[in-house]
């Protein structure tokens, strides 16, 4: 079969070692994560495709459109939803290989290969004293093409918001083979933008081969600050506080590792301008001060600030080393929920009850940027999947019953599946799937995931 593939795109170099595919045959997502059914769900791809060009992915996909053969879109592989992994028989189409990255620094935008690791579109910037908006853990592993199929967030959310503020233009090869090349401006007003389509939807529409990204000036001044709050209720005051009053951070990361009652740790950075940024951190001081918190060391803060890659470094240097049975080490597992403000305590406390009732560990639940985007950490033995897949599976629930969402910027993928219908109504996950079907006739882009 993959000769006629070769046949239909002699240049493209196309990968079958076993153990080449094994690896692509899965992202971050591990039975240990309370789905040990993923074990088995899990298939080794036929082949990974790397394509140099547009052009070679266009003719690819023609081929896999008339013979009905599935294919899986994959970045860096960090995705935590099993989006990436292979679950029916399918050739991964491995976008690495396009990676170029050229900076128009007046413009402030950054023209990036879908393949390009976020770390080196940031290497780029960086002389242009631009930088880039999107920073999540995984900035050295995780591409351009992977933030924007995931919509993904970062560490600088609070003053850039998800990847899909900063996507200005898009060019992406349709489920038919045919190149589309959406056009950058600041604001547009022309109908339907096809690059937004694409962006979230886990390459089951499309897929991304370059993306004109929307730079932001390195802060002149950046402050980090601690404090120590003396509950995850006074650092929720805080975060609404400071959006109320215009106070704005770049990062606001609020963190406790204990249920209540407990003190929690909130983490706040200020990018701007000379004198901006201290302006804005001063303000915050004192709404954390009439808060009760209070200031810790800075070089606590500053020691959280610069460690903010190092979990996903140490993931991405451990990957491939399989430990033999991914169960021993117990199950964990978390949910990234957006939850209306005026709900979040009604969610926390389900969350807590949940914990409490399966007798699980709370490893941290915390606060991203906005007091809406709230997570929890769960941890138990290693017959504790059921009791894990309960509790956060419960969290996302309430998260969506109380008028919120079940992921703010992990995506859907394989884990998550079964909660769209949930998550969009009945009708609304008609409009999705309707959109698929016009789009992606044969269902040949990333089958089995996102619930389409
Ligand atoms: C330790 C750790 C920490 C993390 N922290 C963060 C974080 O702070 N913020 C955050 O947002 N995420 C985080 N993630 C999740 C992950 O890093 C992001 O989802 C990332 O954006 C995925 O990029 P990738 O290149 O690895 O994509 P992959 O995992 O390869 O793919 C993700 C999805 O995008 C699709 N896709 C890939 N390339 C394309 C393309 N060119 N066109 C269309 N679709 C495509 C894939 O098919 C898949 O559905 C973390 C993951 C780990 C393991």
């Amino acid at each position: 079969m993959l000769d006629g593939l070769r046949a239909a795109c002699p240049p493209l170099t196309l990968d079958t070692d076993p153990a080449v595919c094994e690896a692509a045959s899965l992202d971050a997502l591990r039975p240990f994560r309370a789905r040990p059914d993923f074990a088995a769900a899990r298939v080794r791809p036929l082949a990974v495709a790397e394509p140099a060009n547009a052009g070679e992915l266009s003719a690819a996909i023609r081929w896999a459109a008339a013979q009905g053969v599935a294919l899986v879109a994959r970045g860096g592989g960090s995705g935590l939803m099993g989006a990436a992994a292979v679950v029916r028989p399918a050739i991964v189409v491995d976008l690495r290989r396009m990676n170029a990255v050229a900076i128009d620094a007046d413009a402030c935008l950054a023209r990036a290969g879908a393949g390009a690791t976020l770390a080196s579109v940031e290497a780029a910037l960086a002389p242009h004293g631009l930088m880039l908006g999107h920073d999540p853990w995984t900035v050295g592993v995780a591409t351009v093409g992977g933030a924007i199929g995931t919509n993904g967030l970062g560490y600088l959310g609070a003053r850039a918001g998800s990847i899909a503020a900063q996507v200005q233009a898009l060019e992406m090869v349709m489920a038919d083979g045919r190149i589309v090349r959406t056009r950058a401006s600041p604001a547009r007003s022309v109908g339907l933008d096809p690059a937004r389509l694409l962006v979230g939807t886990e390459g089951t529409l499309g897929l991304v081969t370059e993306a004109t990204l929307a730079a932001l000036p390195r802060p002149e001044e950046r402050l980090v600050r601690g404090y120590r709050m003396p509950s995850f209720e006074a650092g929720v005051t805080v975060a609404a506080r400071c959006r109320r009053i215009g106070v704005r951070p770049a990062c606001l990361e609020l963190s406790a590792e204990e249920l209540p009652p407990a003190p929690a740790f909130l983490l706040v950075v200020f990018d701007g301008l000379r004198g901006e940024a201290r302006l804005h951190a001063e303000r915050a001081a004192e709404i954390v001060q009439a808060a009760g918190g209070e200031a810790s060391s800075g070089r606590e803060a500053e020691e959280k600030w610069s460690a903010r890659h190092a979990i996903a470094e140490r993931w991405a240097a451990s990957r491939n080393a399989r430990a033999g049975n991914w169960l021993a080490g117990g199950q964990f597992d978390y949910a990234h929920v957006g939850v209306p403000l005026a709900a979040l305590g009604e969610v926390r406390a389900a969350a807590h009850a949940l914990i409490r009732r399966h007798e699980l560990g709370l490893v941290e639940e915390g606060l991203w940027h906005w007091p809406e985007l709230y997570s929890v950490v769960v941890t138990g033995p290693a017959d504790a999947a059921a009791a894990i897949r309960d509790t956060i599976d419960g969290v996302l629930r309430a998260a969506q019953d109380a008028g919120g969402t079940m992921e703010y910027c992990h995506g859907v993928g394989w884990k998550l599946a079964h909660l769209m219908e949930r998550e969009h109504g009945a009708a609304g996950l008609d409009v999705v799937r309707r959109v698929k079907a016009a789009l992606d006739p044969a269902g040949i882009l990333n089958p089995g995931k996102g619930g389409l």
